[in-house]
């Protein structure tokens, strides 16, 4: 069978499907990688803000001085860091659902607020006749120093009764539910050793849901789940 002669257009032609066909290859392929990139990025940063959720608050690692939270109101009175406030309003309002009395004592706090605090109890044990540091390490004992409290994260709130603003119900309901809106019991009995903090019963900490139910499930600590998942 006779085969076409190849004419220089014919030739031209062929050249330029050619051509066509690697630029649309390279523009694939760059797309690609642009598309890979950019799932990265958008990877690192949730789970960077992911981290941030699991801060940890102490006095060789305090609080930055009022930081750039983004704080909504909750239960009108009580500011918390955006990014927990409508699964504290869930909660509150499951509780409640549940026949309990839910009351926040307390939530977001600056470092000034904290300070006053402090300085207030520190000065109510000094007139009660205790020394200036005896008084402060007294005060420590019960709030946490300027800067050493994660109240000023904005992301822990403090939950009791309404009526006599101690544990009760509101408790167990939210030591067993807490961890399904994100929040867990931050300074549990029997953890004192690893939390460096006394038991207290009605601290609550937003730290995710995903890191909730394992620190529920595993019933560790926040220090020991980040230990645990990020190696330091
Ligand atoms: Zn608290």
């Amino acid at each position: 069978m006779a085969r076409a002669a190849v004419t220089p257009e014919l030739e031209k032609e062929r050249r330029r499907k050619w051509i066509l066909l690697i630029v649309m290859l390279l523009s694939l392929a760059v797309m690609i990688t642009s598309l890979i990139f950019l799932a990265r990025i958008r990877g690192w940063r949730v789970r960077r803000s992911e981290k941030s959720l699991l801060t940890i608050v102490s006095a060789s690692s305090p609080a930055s001085a009022d930081s750039d939270q983004t704080l909504s109101f909750v239960d009108d009175d009580f500011m918390i860091d955006e990014r927990c406030a409508a699964q504290l309003e869930q909660m509150l309002h499951d509780c409640r659902a549940a026949g309990h009395k839910p009351k926040i004592l307390s939530a977001y706090r600056s470092e000034s607020e904290q300070r006053e605090l402090f300085n207030a109890l520190t000065e109510d044990l000094v007139a009660d006749g205790h020394d200036f540091d005896t008084a402060r390490e007294l005060a420590a004992l019960q709030v946490d120093p300027p800067g050493e409290s994660e109240h000023q994260l904005g992301l822990a709130v403090d939950i009791a009764e309404e009526e006599d603003h101690k544990p009760g119900g509101t408790q167990l309901w939210l030591d067993a539910h807490a961890w399904e809106y994100g929040f867990i019991l931050r300074y549990p009995a029997g953890k004192e050793n690893i939390t460096g903090k006394n038991f207290v019963p009605d601290h609550y900490r937003y730290v995710g849901t995903d890191a909730a139910k394992q620190i529920h499930e595993l019933d560790i600590t926040l220090e020991e789940y980040v230990a645990m998942f990020y190696g330091n």
